[in-house]
């Protein structure tokens, strides 16, 4: 059992740690070389609008196609990845790959967009606006079709630096967006002064909405607020027709979770998209089953 000390003295448990330490350096070694060898993988899971039920883009979500374990998922190995700093050329490989699955999906088609989550050590990197740039040259990535999905926990690592950052990279027309928001230590007067354009509200409370009012306030709270700041909101973790309609019912903009697709791998996008038809939901009357 692996746990590792909180900043409020909480233990957190960390699936990474929960193993033995030949294993774990096994697998930091072949991390490095999974890139090498084609072993990354980009999924892709589908955001809904809730107004009208169209395809806005996706969420770009690695996995790591290991030889012998299997497909390995993130939780696996991306604290790894940060503490090795080999996060940098994670990133790298999901932000260059996302921009050719943009390249290809519209052209012609209707603008879609995909998210990519950055880590505390990517917003640390001086170097990440230059990087980005690079990449709007080389790949003629629209940087407007592209979202960065932050934690409040990374930007509060080191606010100053961070807000330095994630201006320029806003300044460079990136959407940006602050993930598992609820679940961090930033503050709202933090969150006045980023220049981001969404949240995305944590899934532990969407799961819970149905069953815990208190969940659910905190949800409806979360898009009053949202909206009150001219920011996009974003529910994810949606897996049932019931927290769908309460999500629609409560105004929220987007849905993402396995009530609408699991992720995908990439190549499986296109013809997803083609086959999809909105939830045919019955509306939910507030009153009387949420208030
Ligand atoms: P996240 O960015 O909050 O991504 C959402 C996670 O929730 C994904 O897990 C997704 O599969 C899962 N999810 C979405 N809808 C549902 C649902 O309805 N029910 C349930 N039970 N789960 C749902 P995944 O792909 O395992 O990723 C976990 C986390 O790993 C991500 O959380 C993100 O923090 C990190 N991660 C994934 N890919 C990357 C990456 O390329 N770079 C970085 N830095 N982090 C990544
Ligand atoms: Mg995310
Ligand atoms: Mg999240
Ligand atoms: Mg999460």
């Amino acid at each position: 059992y692996a746990a590792k000390q909180h900043q409020l003295g909480v233990k957190v448990y960390d699936a990474a740690l929960d193993m033995s330490s030949d294993e774990s350096l096994s697998l930091l070694s072949e991390l490095r070389t999974a890139v090498d060898r084609d072993q990354l993988r980009l999924y892709l899971q589908p955001k809904i609008s809730l107004a009208t039920g169209a395809v806005l883009g996706a969420e770009a979500l690695v996995r790591w196609q290991h030889p012998q374990r299997g497909l390995v998922p993130p939780g696996k190995f991306i604290p790894f990845a940060e503490q090795t700093g080999f996060i940098r050329v994670l990133t790298g490989w999901m932000i260059e790959r996302s921009a050719m699955v943009l390249r290809q999906m519209n052209a012609g088609a209707p603008a879609l967009k995909i998210s990519v989550n950055l880590s505390t050590r990517d917003l640390l990197d001086q170097d990440l606006p230059a990087k980005m740039q690079r990449l709007i040259d080389t790949l003629a990535l629209n940087p407007g079709s592209m979202c960065l999905e932050i934690t409040e926990s990374a930007i509060m690592d080191d606010p100053q630096r961070a807000l330095q950052t994630l201006e320029r990279l806003h300044a460079m027309g990136f959407k940006l967006s602050i993930d598992d928001f609820g679940t961090g230590y930033s503050s709202l007067a933090y969150l006045k002064r980023l220049p981001v354009d969404e949240l995305k509200i944590d899934q532990s409370f969407v799961f819970n909405m149905e069953r815990d009012l208190d969940d659910a306030k905190i949800v409806r709270s979360t898009i009053d607020l949202a909206h009150n700041l001219g920011l996009n909101v974003v529910a994810e973790g949606i897996e049932t027709a019931k927290a769908w309609k309460l999500l629609q019912a409560l105004g929220c903009d987007e849905a993402q979770g396995y009530f609408v697709a699991k992720p995908m791998p990439e190549a499986l996008f296109a013809d997803w998209i083609r086959d999809w038809t909105a939830p045919q939901v019955q509306a939910v009357r507030l009153d009387t089953d949420f208030s």
